[in-house]
């Protein structure tokens, strides 16, 4: 409840959070009370969807069994929790393979995926969504035909088990060296091509430190970085893109995401 709260007190409609620490770790019990608060609240106010963030430290794809079981484990204890709040979005980094090249990556990821629907008597009311990455190290999820192919093994395996989406991240495809600056249409296209966009569900917001290509991912503020704010603003205004929630993953407090989101509004053209 006091997440939407302040969502809407800084002039955004749909916000982002953490399941747990973003390192990882117990969550907290649900608090069943705030969760009917938060709902009504939400309706009342038009605010949604809502996308929860996987912590970071997990690693479907990880080499060690105990990293994969902690990762799974997690996964599946967010979306039981996420049950309370229908129709929220799951948003999660696909994994690192760790040296076992991207193709073994792919094969943990799905089958964990296909195992957590499993657990579920009827198909989750959450769309999960896998993160665009900026490939640094050994991400999988750096190139398209990598998350199109987790989809598409998932889906074979346990069809209609689970809603399989996309999120993509400006920041990280950039870093992945697709040009969203200098030939967003073209990017569109090669998305559309390679996964559909039908499945892009959710846009992270960000301007990036580094250069097109550089495989890093460190995030900037809108129009602070390579990107810039020019092209921050296609993204936003695209009409293929213009009706996604966008959520900001900028390096700002909570006053510096008030300033953006004013940004964003006096340059969004509907
Ligand atoms: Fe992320
Ligand atoms: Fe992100
Ligand atoms: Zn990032």
């Amino acid at each position: 409840m006091a997440m939407a709260q302040t969502a809407e007190s800084i002039g955004a409609n749909v916000f982002q959070f953490f399941t747990r620490n973003p390192r990882g770790g117990a969550a907290k019990p649900l608090d069943h009370a705030d969760v009917e608060r938060f709902l009504a609240f939400a309706a009342e106010r038009g605010i949604g969807p809502i996308l929860a963030h996987a912590p970071y430290t997990l690693n479907a794809a990880g080499a060690e069994d105990r990293v994969r079981e902690f990762a799974e484990a997690t996964m599946l204890d967010d979306l039981k929790r996420l049950e309370f709040t229908p129709g929220a979005m799951y948003n999660f980094h696909p994994g690192s393979h760790v040296g076992q090249g991207a193709e073994k990556g792919i094969e943990l990821i799905s089958s964990m995926l296909v195992r957590i629907a499993s657990r579920f008597s009827k198909k989750p009311s959450t769309t999960v969504l896998l993160e665009t990455m900026a490939g640094k190290g050994s991400e999988v999820g750096g190139k398209f035909e990598e998350v199109r192919e987790t989809i598409d093994r998932v889906e074979s395996a346990a069809p209609d088990a689970l809603a399989l989406g996309v999120c993509l991240d400006t920041c990280h495809v950039w870093d992945a060296g697709y040009d969203i600056a200098g030939d967003l249409d073209g990017v569109l296209a090669r998305f559309d091509e390679v996964i559909g966009l039908g499945r892009l569900k959710a846009i992270h917001l960000n301007d990036s430190m580094n250069a097109l290509g550089a495989h890093k991912d460190r995030h900037e503020k809108l129009g602070k970085g390579r990107i810039g704010l020019d092209a921050l603003m296609r993204v936003v205004n695209h009409p293929k893109l213009s009706a996604l929630p966008f959520y900001l993953e900028t390096p700002c407090d909570l006053q510096g995401y008030r300033d953006e989101i004013a940004l964003v509004k006096s340059c969004y053209k509907q």
